[in-house]
């Protein structure tokens, strides 16, 4: 199999038809195999966890194999316990380091004084400004120097995601962007969990299928879509906190707070 010098195209004009070719490489692989297809390429390879049951899947392999895969997750100050806790026992269990990054003190403040600590509620501009600071801000920095980022986003999660390749370049973050799971369905991820073991947060059991920051997370009802309990409050079909959109159109509401 030829391998694409993708950590070299990355800088060249050829990176968006790269990541197509990487992306029908990955499509033939299981996810190990894509996990150490691209660790081998060559460049920083960093994946950020939310400790969601399909990012489990995914430090389990990288631990499993003792791939050189920076594991990071984004420690935004409003997580669940549950989340919290499960970081220290994931670290354990497969023996990795999972680097938190977490908002600067000062970008809180001023938000604070602008919006209010849950001032989210009340606007999608000030629910973006949150995501901005405790989420967009520390992954850049988390993402700095990285020449591939791994997520665990599959198609299934929601319409919005239908489309969700292995791999494409992110030309605003200038780097390819890895969804290793991309084609897994969610009664995959559940089989794989069960079969290997696999710590996950207890939230998942009482209805929370994606989870993430405390105050802008709820339960789903019966035939509800995945990620109905991500800022429900919001009408949005295309809710997202920003990570995995283009930046342009979420941090346009921010100006006022400090920007890093
Ligand atoms: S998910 Fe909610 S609390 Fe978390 S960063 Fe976004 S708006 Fe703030």
């Amino acid at each position: 199999m030829e391998i694409p010098d993708i950590a070299i195209a990355i800088n060249s004009a050829n990176a968006s038809a790269d990541a197509a070719s990487l992306d029908a490489t990955l499509a033939g692989l299981d996810l190990a195999g894509r996990l150490s297809f691209i660790a081998g390429l060559g460049g920083r390879a960093v994946f950020t966890t939310s400790l969601g049951i399909e990012d489990q899947v995914i430090t389990a392999a990288i631990g499993t194999h003792r791939l050189p895969i920076d594991v990071v997750t984004l420690e935004t100050g409003r997580l669940f316990k549950e989340t919290v806790d499960l970081i220290d026992e994931t670290e354990e269990r497969f023996g990795i380091e999972i680097r938190r990054f977490r908002p600067e003190q000062d970008d809180i403040d001023a938000y604070a004084a602008k919006y209010g600590l849950n001032g989210f509620y009340e606007s999608i501009e000030a629910r973006h400004a949150c995501c901005h600071v405790r989420k967009l801000i520390p992954l850049g920095k988390a993402l700095d120097g990285a020449a591939f980022w791994i997520t665990g986003l599959r198609r299934g999660q929601s319409g919005n995601r239908a489309t969700t390749p292995f791999a494409e370049f992110d030309a605003e973050r200038h780097l390819i962007k890895i969804n290793a799971l991309a084609d897994w369905d969610i009664d995959q991820i559940k089989a794989y969990v069960a079969s290997e073991n696999i710590p996950v947060n207890p939230l998942h059991a009482r209805g929370y299928p994606s989870i993430g920051c405390e105050p802008c997370t709820r339960a789903i009802k019966p035939g509800e879509p995945e990620r109905a309990g991500r800022w429900w409050w919001e009408n949005d079909e295309k809710r997202e906190c920003g990570l995995h959109v283009a930046g342009a159109e979420q941090t346009s509401a921010v100006s006022a707070i400090p920007q890093r």
